[in-house]
């Protein structure tokens, strides 16, 4: 049986960067992965939006790392991934939201991030024609952006073999033998292979995963659909999030992409727990409805594809992301919620600092955040 230093289970958003990070340290990193290709679970459903803007240390502070290899990819290793630094929006059109986003945006200035208030008018020049009526301004982060998933998956993937990385596809892991309180093999339905370190980055599985090593992690999928437009010139900047409420839905957002496309996505109310990928015959009415309401000047675009995937949840809206008490050598890097695309970079590095053991005091205060003994009781603000 082939030794590694670590294997990681899942080749999606969270996996193939870690691989990427733990390869470049000159570790010896297989990735097993169920299906045929990297990035074909949920990171392919991510819309690809990618913001630092969040509330806590942890999702900050990696996901301000995100931004600079998203950003800084192209420059330094010619791929072209999508990016465009097009920023973040938060329209209000309520009191009540323009006072929960001012609160937020002190949070948010005492983690230095760079997010402000702006009136109206000057929401209308970066949104041109959006509906002004009721509009209370809103806040804006420039340094916040987007890229496509699957170009970024791509990248990361192959600058990942070729700092060494091994992977296996279509080799689904079905268990975990332990030898004393560690992972002494990790078996697949082709084969055995032993690590020093397992990460569990198994998405919508992370929890199936835990349970083979008698955890219980609370990772419950629910179901959401994007959609795609044609390409068209582009005529908005940001990401446009619309945090209203309205029958069947909570929040929802949009933006136009790098190709001219306008990428979307709304977040349905209750929620769909469960996996479930048919797209539905709901989804398109409902979200364009609203879209086309707050912003008329979508009415006439035609709508290409929709698809629909999941975020992994957790209770409170966090990650989980901890080498485990029980089991030393076992890393969980699981529950990304709706952010894993963007997290995925900043924490494929993160990991790879756990694994060779060189934290910072930071890293440790981002662990925090994601810490898998929290009693998840607190609830991230606008997950
Ligand atoms: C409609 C939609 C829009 C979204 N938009 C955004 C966005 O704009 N920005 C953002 O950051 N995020 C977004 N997300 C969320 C994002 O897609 C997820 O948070 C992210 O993909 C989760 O990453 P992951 O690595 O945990 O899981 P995945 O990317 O799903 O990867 C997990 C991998 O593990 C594999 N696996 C599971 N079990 C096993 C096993 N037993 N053996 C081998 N392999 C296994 C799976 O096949 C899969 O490939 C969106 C999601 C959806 C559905």
């Amino acid at each position: 049986m082939t030794n590694y230093d670590v294997i990681i289970i899942g080749a999606g958003s969270v996996g193939v960067p870690a691989a990427m990070a733990l390869a470049e340290k000159k570790l010896k990193v297989l990735v097993i992965e169920s299906l045929f290709s990297p990035g074909q679970a949920n990171n392919k459903k991510a819309i690809g939006g990618i913001r630092a803007t969040h509330s806590d240390f942890g999702k900050i502070k990696v996901c301000q790392r995100s931004i600079e290899i998203f950003g800084t990819w192209q420059e330094k290793f010619g791929d072209e991934i999508g990016w465009i630094a097009g920023g973040y929006s938060f329209p209000a059109y309520t009191e009540e939201d323009e006072k929960k986003l001012k609160d937020l945006m002190k949070i948010q200035h005492s983690f230095g991030l760079n997010i402000k208030w702006i009136s109206p008018e000057e929401y209308n020049e970066l949104v041109p024609g959006i509906n002004m009526d009721g509009l209370r301004g809103s806040t804006y982060s420039p340094e916040d952006g987007s890229a496509s998933p699957l170009m970024s998956m791509n990248a990361f993937y192959f600058k990942s073999l070729e700092s060494g990385a091994e992977y296996k596809f279509k080799e689904n892991v079905i268990d975990l033998k332990m030898n004393s309180d560690k992972i002494a093999e990790v078996v697949t339905d082709k084969g055995s292979y032993s690590a020093d370190f397992v990460v569990n980055a198994a998405g919508n599985y992370g929890r199936e995963i835990g349970k083979i090593v008698g955890m219980d992690l609370p990772i419950y999928p629910d179901n959401h659909e994007a959609g795609i437009t044609e390409p068209v010139a582009r005529f908005f900047e940001p990401m446009v999030v619309d945090l209203r409420k309205a029958p069947g839905s909570a929040n929802y957002y949009f933006y136009q992409n790098h190709e001219g496309q306008v990428v979307f996505c709304i977040t349905p109310d209750p929620p769909i727990v469960g996996i479930d990928n048919d797209a539905t015959s709901e989804f398109l009415p409902l979200c364009s409805r609203r879209m086309i309401d707050i912003y008329p000047r979508l009415t006439n675009l035609k709508v290409r594809r929709t698809w629909r995937g999941q975020y992994p949840m957790t209770p409170d809206g966090f990650p989980i992301v901890a080498k485990t008490k029980e089991i030393p050598n076992l890393i969980n890097a699981v529950g990304m919620c709706g952010q894993g695309f963007m997290l995925g970079p900043g924490l494929g590095e993160l990991i790879s600092r756990i694994v060779t053991d060189e934290l910072s005091e930071d890293d440790k205060r981002m662990l925090k955040s994601f810490d898998q003994y929290r009693d998840f009781s607190g609830m991230e603000q606008f997950k």
